[in-house]
């Protein structure tokens, strides 16, 4: 009893020494606080020439093995807020850019100096340069895909990482095809925001590659969900415009979704840089583009009360001007250049069950594009939910034709898991993959040297 008594007063002791001793060490850190700031946080170093600072303060008082557990929880303490990506806020280091100089109203818009004469240019470039001719293979154009996102991080940062399986999505299916790609990230023409930034970007493009023969447009929220399909080059050779759509529904209804610009090929020729022209003058942002909004409201069908968009300025461009424009253009509709989301994600499983990649059409669409998601913005017209689920599962389903080259295959298409669908080999040339894209799929033409 006397002895359990003596031991009971020795704990109270060393509780009462280990009460100091946090007390001491609470001032001791509090001290180094307030050094810290007085001389400005970057001359007092690094927080481990801190944590070594204090540590060695304390040490010396005796208190070593005990002070150095506190003190690793008070660093992790005190850096877990600015160590954090997780609960770090990026607009922080987001500054929004001034508002762009204000230009005169009553000068016209352009995208730049008139060029007339981009024929006789690119075809003396062309001859001057057999290097880099203007197709990769006979009776393969080289094509550059063009594609791009606002300079701003996403409202919400999962669409950046939408973003980011959407580039991975289209980097799979050009280098599987032989296609070149850019992703722009720039807003070349502040007045040019949003839908009509594509515009100024490309004409830059075509005027800067004149090795390029088409520009493919795809929408930072259209994937690939055929990496089989080869377009059909042969069957564009007269043309110039390549965009999904319907030619009655264009020219006669004059329907604003009669064709879709999230997906559209454009020659490297003057025709092009006049379309461009032609197509711009409803893009500036404010009043120009409210107004034009109105004009194409009430010349076209169905088409909602909302600022001017590339794709309706299209549409009232062709079914307005089709003498000037429409011989060479071609509408496509015989597979999925572009595909509107809602009629496809649902089919994905019986696509799988009846049908193989290489179709591109009904059976296996080429492009499933997210239209009016927005998983960057901050609104879209459907609820983000649908969305994220079903952009999950057409990235999943365009995927495991890339995948099953190496072997492996999405869980399944609501998964990021892979299983592998075959065995090791020794003999890895030999893997014949169900589709034939390995080994290697694209064969590029030889230059002249
Ligand atoms: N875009 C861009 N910069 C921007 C905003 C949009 O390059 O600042 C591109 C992006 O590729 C996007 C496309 O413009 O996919 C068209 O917009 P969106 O896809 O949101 O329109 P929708 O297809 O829903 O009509
Ligand atoms: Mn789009």
């Amino acid at each position: 009893m006397l002895s359990w008594c003596i031991g009971q007063r020795r704990v109270a002791q060393i509780q009462r020494a280990f009460q100091k001793m946090k007390v001491t060490i609470l001032c001791l850190f509090l001290t180094l606080i307030m050094i810290r700031s007085m001389l400005g946080a970057g001359d007092f170093g690094t927080p481990e020439t801190d944590f070594h600072l204090l540590q060695y303060s304390l040490s010396a008082a005796g208190h070593h093995t005990h002070s150095r557990r506190i003190l690793e929880d008070v660093k992790d303490a005190a850096e877990t807020n600015s160590n954090s990506y997780e609960s770090f806020d990026i607009k922080k280091i987001v500054v929004d850019d001034e508002p762009p100089e204000k230009k005169d109203p009553n000068q016209a818009y352009t995208l730049g100096p008139k060029i007339s004469d981009w024929d006789e240019q690119r075809g003396n470039w062309l001859k001057n340069n057999p290097d880099f001719p203007n197709y990769v293979q006979p009776n393969k154009p080289r094509v550059l895909l063009v594609t791009g996102s606002s300079p701003k991080p996403c409202e919400n940062p999962v669409g950046d990482h939408y973003l980011l399986k959407s580039i991975k999505n289209k980097i799979d299916y050009c280098r599987i095809h032989g296609i070149e790609i850019f992703y722009n990230l720039a807003l070349l023409d502040a007045e040019m925001a949003g839908f009509w930034a594509k515009l100024p970007l490309i004409r830059k493009l075509l005027l800067s590659h004149p090795e390029i023969e088409f520009l493919w447009w795809m929408d930072s929220d259209a994937m690939f969900t055929d990496m089989v399909f080869e377009l059909p080059w042969e069957r564009y050779k007269d043309y110039n415009l390549v965009m999904h759509g319907w030619n009655e529904m264009v020219y006669d209804e004059k329907n604003w979704i009669g064709l879709n610009t999230g997906s559209f090929l454009l020659r490297n020729n003057q025709w092009s840089l006049d379309l461009l022209d032609t197509w711009a003058p409803m893009g500036p942002k404010g009043k120009i583009r409210e107004e034009a909004g109105k004009v194409l409201t009430n010349a076209l069908k169905g088409r909602p009360v909302f600022e001017a968009d590339d794709q309706s300025a299209m549409v009232y461009i062709l079914a307005t001007q089709k003498e000037k424009w429409g011989d060479k253009v071609y509408l496509e509709n015989h597979y999925y250049l572009h595909g509107y989301w809602g009629i496809l994600v649902d089919n994905y499983e019986e696509y799988i069950e009846k049908y193989h990649p290489g179709f591109g059409d009904h059976r296996w669409p080429l492009v499933t594009h997210f239209v009016g998601c927005k998983p960057c913005g901050k609104f879209g017209d459907y609820p983000v939910e649908r969305c994220l689920k079903q952009m999950d599962r057409a990235y999943n389903f365009g995927d495991n034709q890339v995948l099953q080259m190496y072997g492996y295959s999405h869980r399944s298409l609501a998964s990021r898991k892979v299983v592998k669908t075959r065995n090791e080999t020794s003999n890895p040339l030999e893997v014949k993959d169900d589709l034939g894209l390995l080994h290697p799929p694209f064969k590029a033409i030889k230059v002249s040297s």
